[in-house]
C-alpha cells in the first residue's frame, strides 16, 4: 500500500525552539506532512523567517515570539495558534537553554552556579510543563492530540559536566510518562525523543571538532545525527501510525546508548 504523503493534513501543530536546528527541521517536516505549523521561538525574527520559508514552499505556517519559561507567554502562544488555526492537535516541546552562556557554564555539581541550574530547569522542564498545561485543554476540545518532547540521551547516563541539563531532560522524560498516564484515556499521547549527537547550530557552537570525533567513534552508525533524523520521528509520533505508542522515550541516537561503553576503545582503528 502506498504511504500517505500528508498524514497530518488538517492538523495544527506548535513547535517551540523552531527558529533553529531540530525545531526548524521539525516545523518544516510537519508542514510537509500537511500540518499548519505555529513556529515559536525566543528568537521571533528567526521564527518568522522559518514560517516564511515554509509558506514559500507551499505549506501553512506562522512565526511567533515565545519565552517558554514564562507562563503568560506560553498561554499566549497556545491561544494565538488556536485563534489562527481553529484548534490544536500536536505540540513539540523542543526549546531548551542550549546557548553557550547557559550550557557552557553547566559544570560538575560542586562548581555549579544555582542561577545556571534554575535557568536550565526553567526553560528545559518548566517550559514543557507549561506547554502541556496550556495545550492539553485545547487538544481535549478536539478529542485528543500528540505531545512530543525533545529530551536527550544525556538524561539517561552520567557525564562529567552538564549536570543541570541532564537532570532537566531526565525530569522531562518523567513528565512525559505523567502526561501519558493522566490524559491517555482522553486521547492524548505523550512521548519523548532522546536525540544523540545531532549536528545543529547549538551543538557546533558548544562542542569542538575533537569532541565530535570522539562522539562519532561511540556512535554505531557511520555518521552523526542530522536535525532531519529527529524531525522524521516527530512526524511519525504525531501521526495516527503511532496511535498505540505513548509514555515512551524513543532514542534517536545512532545507538550511542545501545552498546558497552568500552566498544570505541576496543574497536580496531580501521573499522
Ligand atoms: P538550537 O540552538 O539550534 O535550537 C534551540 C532553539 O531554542 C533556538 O532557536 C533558541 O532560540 C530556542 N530557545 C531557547 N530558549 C528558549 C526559550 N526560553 N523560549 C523559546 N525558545 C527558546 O538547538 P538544537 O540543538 O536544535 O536543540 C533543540 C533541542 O534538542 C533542545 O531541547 C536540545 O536540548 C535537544 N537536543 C539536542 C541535541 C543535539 O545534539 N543537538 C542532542 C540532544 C538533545
Amino acid at each position: 500500500m502506498a504511504r500517505n504523503p500528508t498524514p497530518l493534513k488538517d492538523r495544527v501543530a506548535i513547535v517551540t525552539g523552531a527558529a533553529s536546528g531540530i525545531g526548524r527541521a521539525t516545523a518544516i517536516a510537519l508542514a510537509e506532512a500537511g500540518a499548519a505549523v505555529w513556529v515559536a521561538d525566543l528568537n521571533g525574527e528567526g521564527a518568522a523567517q522559518v514560517a516564511k520559508s515554509i509558506r514559500a514552499g507551499g505549506g501553512e505556517a506562522a512565526g511567533h515570539l515565545v519565552d517558554v519559561a514564562e507562563e503568560d507567554s506560553v498561554a499566549e502562544m497556545v491561544a494565538a495558534a488556536v485563534n489562527e488555526y481553529g484548534g490544536l492537535d500536536i505540540l513539540h516541546n523542543n526549546a531548551a537553554a542550549v546557548d553557550v552562556e547557559t550550557i557552557g557554564m553547566d559544570l560538575e555539581i560542586t562548581e555549579l552556579d544555582v542561577a545556571i541550574w534554575d535557568r536550565t530547569l526553567a526553560v528545559n522542564l518548566r517550559g514543557p510543563m507549561l506547554g502541556c498545561k496550556h495545550a492539553i485543554p485545547q487538544m481535549l476540545e478536539r478529542g485528543g492530540g500528540s505531545i512530543i518532547q525533545t529530551s536527550s540521551a544525556a538524561g539517561m547516563r552520567g557525564d562529567l559536566t552538564r549536570s543541570a541539563y541532564a537532570s532537566s531532560k531526565a525530569g522531562l522524560d518523567s513528565l512525559t510518562r505523567y502526561v501519558a498516564t493522566q490524559y491517555g484515556k482522553q486521547g492524548i499521547r505523550c512521548n519523548s525523543i532522546a536525540p544523540g549527537v545531532i549536528l545543529t547550530p547549538a551543538l557546533e557552537a558548544n562542542v569542538p571538532q575533537e569532541a565530535l570525533d570522539t562522539y562519532l567513534r561511540s556512535t554505531l552508525t557511520p555518521r552523526l545525527g542530522r536535525p532531519e533524523d529527529i524531525a522524521a520521528s516527530v512526524v511519525f509520533l504525531a501521526s495516527d501510525e503511532a496511535a498505540f505508542i505513548t509514555g515512551q522515550v524513543l532514542c534517536v541516537d545512532g545507538g550511542i546508548l545501545a552498546h558497552h561503553p568500552a566498544v570505541a576503545a576496543f574497536r580496531p582503528e580501521d573499522s
